[in-house]
């Protein structure tokens, strides 16, 4: 891992506010250093206004089951029914060009990539009580009531793992929720072992009095 980039685990029960987070924090911290989602692979079916290779790589179950034989994923889980995965290849390359990493995976995809990358930072976002959860599913209007059922039955096995996480959000503001997002990605980025690669330059000339 290139010292200079980081990985971000951000996990919540679905329909907390994740994917809404992390466009905003895109929006405002892409411009100031180079970030990326990572796009995982996912044998579920792609849902309206989905596009391919956007929100995800829709894949069958036969070529999941094939990327996992040949170790291309960097973790992976089943949730909902469904297959998910990150691409290996995808996340070494961007860390290794020292570009931030973006996960919005599950707990137990999280639990697998804090194995491979002690240094990874996790953040869980929690909704502020079961009813807005409800209402946010269902507002969304991506899903049926049947699916939205099992999301809310499942919401609690998802939750109850935030104390494995290192931060942990409200979304009840999304203002205050995205700022606090940010306030942890921005520490993060000036951490000594980030800036002594980041800012190598200025350093140099800051002590060589040039
Ligand atoms: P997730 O990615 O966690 O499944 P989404 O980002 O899709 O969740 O959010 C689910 C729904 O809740 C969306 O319709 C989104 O606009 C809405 N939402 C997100 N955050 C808030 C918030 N703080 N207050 C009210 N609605 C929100
Ligand atoms: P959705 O189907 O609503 O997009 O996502 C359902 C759940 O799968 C979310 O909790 C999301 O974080 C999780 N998920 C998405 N991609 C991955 C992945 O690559 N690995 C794991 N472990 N979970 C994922």
């Amino acid at each position: 891992m290139n010292f200079a980039a980081n990985l971000f685990i951000i996990s919540a029960a679905s329909g907390a506010g994740k994917s809404t987070m992390l466009r905003r924090l895109f929006a405002e911290l892409s411009p100031v250093s180079p970030m990326k989602f990572s796009v995982s692979h996912t044998t579920r079916a792609m849902r309206e206004g989905e596009t391919n290779g956007v929100e995800y790589h829709f894949v069958t179950q036969e070529r999941f089951r094939e990327m996992i034989a040949e170790n291309d994923f960097l973790e992976w889980a089943e949730v909902f029914g469904n297959y998910y995965g990150t691409s290996r290849s995808a996340v070494e390359e961007c860390l290794s060009q020292g570009t931030d990493v973006f996960l919005d995976i599950d707990w137990q995809g999280a639990r697998q990539i804090r194995k491979v990358f002690p240094g990874a930072r996790s953040v869980f976002i929690l909704p502020p009580g079961l009813d807005e959860l409800r209402r946010r599913l269902e507002g969304r209007g991506q899903d049926s009531p049947e699916i939205i059922a099992g999301r809310m039955e499942k919401a609690r096995g998802e939750i109850v793992h935030y104390d494995e996480y290192d931060y942990v959000i409200v979304n009840d503001d999304l203002d205050e929720a995205c700022r606090q997002l940010k306030a942890v990605v921005t520490a993060e980025r000036t951490r000594l072992s980030c800036q002594k690669i980041r800012q190598a330059d200025l350093i140099s000339r800051l002590l060589s009095g040039s």
